[in-house]
């Protein structure tokens, strides 16, 4: 059987970093991890080719070549989603369909003609489907509400990708998290109890990647890394002794919540395993809103005294911010501003609420008909506008985000905040021997000198905070160069949110004004 696997190409977005990619000649920031899993689950005689749109194009040659196609992708992909499935339809090729967004709108997917829908988490029902193959079904769902455990789980088909597109690599070490966050789809789909691979797992996941050439940064795509701690520091003591013995080969990077703080043993074996960033779902300094949305966990200790602590153990802090909770005061934007700049927070990932489906916020807001949306999940991406009613007028709410995000990534800030960050962070404890860098990197830096550090007015601050880093944290200067690359990401991408949010604002106004109209006609008409 010869399976063509397809991964989506996502939209331009926060994360996609096109310019910055384009310095280093990579094209996409990380691999479709699920599909090099589910192939690795699948029979080992059959054969596999992947094609990530993220890359390039599927080939006539290869929609020919396959007897099936299997695809996989969030609900941000959907586009290309449908236009693939479609487009492999118009090969004459079934189409199995899987992943988190056909878990969470099996009937919306299928409309799209997918044959198969392998629902849940694959090591259950990729075997289904595999069985169903075997007696001649052309169609079916396989699904299932419980939850596998992942210490049978293969080392996933990294051979099968194109390893010089991407710049990070990605392994998963846990699923599931044990916290209750009312907008969170991941307790959804992958449950509170977080179950882990065992550390011998994840540990032949790295050395397959070492033995494949990869030598660059791995994500660690766990939900939330420190969801099981007992488990996830057995991982980090063996793994502090693998990475030793390999001379630090990657720095490793992944998410977790914010009592991370109040473990310093774990804070300390991430330090020791060459861990140099973290990304923590923050939401809002504002505790009300925080207490609305059942984030109890950010509550309890004060935030910037989280965030600061986390950085001292050298972890560069990203961090996801939202604006549109229930209940929430005006200027909930500024205070976001504040507490970025308070904590120095160089990357600050800042979206509108939006209601994914399954989730315990679309139950309540359906239940008080507040979702703007009907069956259908509509487009929900960082530049949408928020999909339900919130407390406070949309039109506000969306005014105080494009003015927030505007001035988040102001250039001059942007920089300012990044060398205040470098300087309050610990330095990586690994004593790796120095590598020479690639000429990529040689001439990717040379481009930021010229553009940053020539060409725009922040080239002043540029130069001066290179130069104080290199004296203060001589360890850290690479990688304040690196963040500064992304900055090229959103001189463009603030451009992107403003114009996109304002056109879906000013439609939505239109249609709102429409209705009132038609609403006041319909009562003269009455009386
Ligand atoms: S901490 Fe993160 S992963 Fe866990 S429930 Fe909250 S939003 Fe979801």
């Amino acid at each position: 059987m010869r399976i063509l696997l397809v991964y989506p190409r996502f939209p331009q977005s926060y994360w996609s970093f096109e310019q910055a990619l384009a310095l280093v000649n990579r094209k996409a920031l990380l691999p479709p991890l699920g599909l090099v899993t589910v192939a690795a689950i699948l029979p080992q005689d059959w054969e596999y080719r992947l094609v990530d749109r993220n890359i390039r194009d599927v080939t006539a040659a290869e929609w020919g070549w396959a007897d099936l196609v299997i695809m996989s992708g969030m609900i941000v992909q959907k586009a290309d989603f449908a236009a693939q499935i479609q487009l492999a339809k118009q090969y004459g090729k079934p189409v199995a369909v899987g992943g988190p967004y056909a878990s969470s709108l099996p009937d919306e997917v299928q409309g799209f003609g997918a044959d198969y829908l392998i629902l849940g988490e694959g090591e259950i029902t990729l075997p289904l489907f595999v069985e169903a193959l075997a007696n001649g079904k052309t169609s079916g769902r396989f699904t299932t509400e419980e939850k596998p455990d992942v210490t049978t789980t293969p080392v996933p088909r990294f051979d099968l990708l194109e390893l010089d597109a991407y710049d990070n690599m990605s392994v998963q070490f846990s699923r599931g998290c044990p916290f209750q966050c009312e907008f969170c789809d991941i307790i959804i789909l992958y449950g509170r109890k977080p179950r882990t691979k065992t550390p011998a797992q994840l540990l032949a996941e790295l050395q397959c990647l070492y033995d494949l050439g990869w030598r660059r940064s791995i994500f660690l795509v766990d939900d939330n890394f420190i969801g099981n701690k007992r488990n996830g520091k057995l991982l980090l003591r063996e793994l502090k002794t693998w990475m030793a013995e390999h001379d630090h080969p990657f720095f490793l990077n992944t998410e977790a919540s914010i009592d991370l703080a109040q473990d310093d043993e774990m804070l300390e074996l991430m330090a020791d395993c060459n861990f140099n960033a973290v990304f923590l779902g923050i939401e809002t300094p504002d505790t009300d809103s925080l207490a609305v949305t059942k984030k109890f966990q950010n509550i309890r200790d004060p935030l910037s005294e989280s965030v600061q602590k986390i950085m001292r153990y050298g972890l560069r802090v990203t961090a996801g911010f939202i604006i549109g909770f229930d209940g929430e005061k005006p200027g909930a934007g500024e205070r976001v501003i504040q507490f970025v700049e308070e904590t120095a927070i160089s990357l600050a990932m800042f979206s509108m609420l939006q209601v994914l489906p399954g989730t315990a916020l679309e139950t309540r807001l359906k239940q008080e008909g507040r979702m703007l949306m009907g069956e259908e999940s509509g487009n929900i991406n960082q530049t949408t506008l928020m999909n339900f009613l919130p407390s406070r007028p949309i039109e506000t709410i969306a005014q105080e985000y494009i003015q927030a995000f505007w001035q988040l990534y102001d250039p001059q800030k942007y920089l300012d905040r990044t060398y205040r960050q470098f300087l309050l962070m610990g330095e990586p404890r690994n004593k790796a021997k120095l590598r020479t860098p690639s000429w990529v990197v040689i001439r990717a830096m040379l481009i930021i000198f010229w553009r940053q550090g020539v060409l725009r007015k922040t080239r002043w601050s540029f130069w001066r905070y290179l130069l104080h880093i290199m004296q203060a944290k001589p360890k850290n200067w690479q990688y304040y160069l690196s963040i500064c690359a992304l900055g090229e990401h959103f001189l463009e991408y603030r451009q992107l949110v403003r114009q996109q949010i304002e056109q879906q604002l000013a439609e939505y106004l239109r249609l709102k004004a429409a209705q009132d109209q038609q609403a006041e006609s319909e009562k003269t008409f009455a009386a």
